[in-house]
């Protein structure tokens, strides 16, 4: 399948309120598909497929699997419009996100391979389920959530999953009200940053390049001090696989903007870091959490070992 050059600048992550190629927004699109539009596919395919290979690029090390991984990746998302589910404004999130499902999935095949004839069990593989998509994105949510310092979780689990206000908390904190706003919010911008890092897979055995990606999630966020900021922007003039990873961060973290607390879904839904006996008080170390990532940890692809700790 060929791959045509993306014919739209617009910011990573965003939908352009007018296309620049004429064939109206994502969201239009996204409408047409589900209505039966294969040309509308077309169109988005045109739109995001170079983005999309930029990010394969990152996790495969070869043009021929890159192109393999994008395919596979728009023919699941093709599936999962024409059933009625999927994005409904913003499309490329949703089709990074699934490009790294699709990685996933196909390592955790290749770890298991067998050889039968028997093919009927693999009928059903154009069936993507969306839960598997939120399953990964909630794995790399709470063992984000689980490296951060005790206190900061138990902060963010009464302020964003109980919804206690900060007058309610500080008592049990030994806080005043405005210190817990203060240390929620230092908490949640760690929660992203760390989020941000869970979704770096890095292979890179050049030292510049696994430095640049230990600061690449504070680097997105914006909390690098100066000098820390220079020695990364240095390298990514001149590292063309660290710059498309930190596109694809970008991305990532321009998608928090629609769940600005990982884990927690947006206004109205239900929080996705799910209460457990040890976090809803205080002084019950909250091992259960870190235990269930522990375990969601090994059947991830994102294996690597975890950033700088605390
Ligand atoms: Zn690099």
């Amino acid at each position: 399948m060929t791959i045509t050059d993306d014919p739209d600048p617009a910011r990573p992550g965003t939908t352009p309120p007018v296309a620049a190629d004429g064939h109206g927004t994502d969201a239009d699109l996204l409408a047409a598909v589900r209505g039966g539009d294969t040309g509308a596919y077309a169109a988005l395919w045109i739109r995001h497929a170079h983005a999309a290979r930029r990010l394969a690029y990152t996790l495969v090390s070869n043009e021929a699997d890159a192109d393999d991984l994008v395919s596979e990746t728009f023919v699941k998302v093709l599936a999962m419009l024409r059933a009625g589910r999927g994005p409904a404004v913003v499309f490329r999130p949703y089709l990074h996100t699934t490009l790294r499902h699709v990685r996933h999935d196909r390592l955790r095949r290749d770890r298991r391979l067998d050889f039968t004839d028997d093919l009927s069990r693999f009928e059903a593989a154009g069936q993507f389920e969306d839960t598997t998509l939120a399953r990964l994105e909630r794995t790399y949510a709470i063992r984000a959530f689980t490296r951060l310092p005790h206190r900061w979780r138990l902060v963010l689990w009464h302020t964003e999953v109980q919804g206690e206000t900060p007058a309610q908390v500080a008592p049990r904190l030994g806080l005043t009200p405005g210190g817990v706003a203060a240390l929620a919010y230092r908490a949640r911008e760690r929660l992203r940053e760390m989020y941000l890092r869970e979704h770096i897979i890095s292979t890179a055995v050049d030292p510049d390049c696994q430095r640049t990606r230990q600061l690449l999630a504070a680097y997105v966020r914006e909390r690098l001090a100066v000098r820390a900021r220079d020695t990364v922007d240095t390298h990514l003039g001149g590292c063309r696989a660290c710059h498309r990873l930190r596109t694809e961060l970008d991305e990532v973290n321009a998608d928090l903007r629609m769940a600005p607390t990982p884990g927690c879904g947006t206004t109205g839904r239900r929080p996705r870091i799910r209460p457990t006996a040890g976090e809803t008080s205080v002084g019950h170390p909250p091992i259960t959490p870190r235990r269930r990532a522990a375990t969601a940890a090994g059947t991830t692809v994102n294996s690597r070992r975890s950033g700088p700790s605390e």
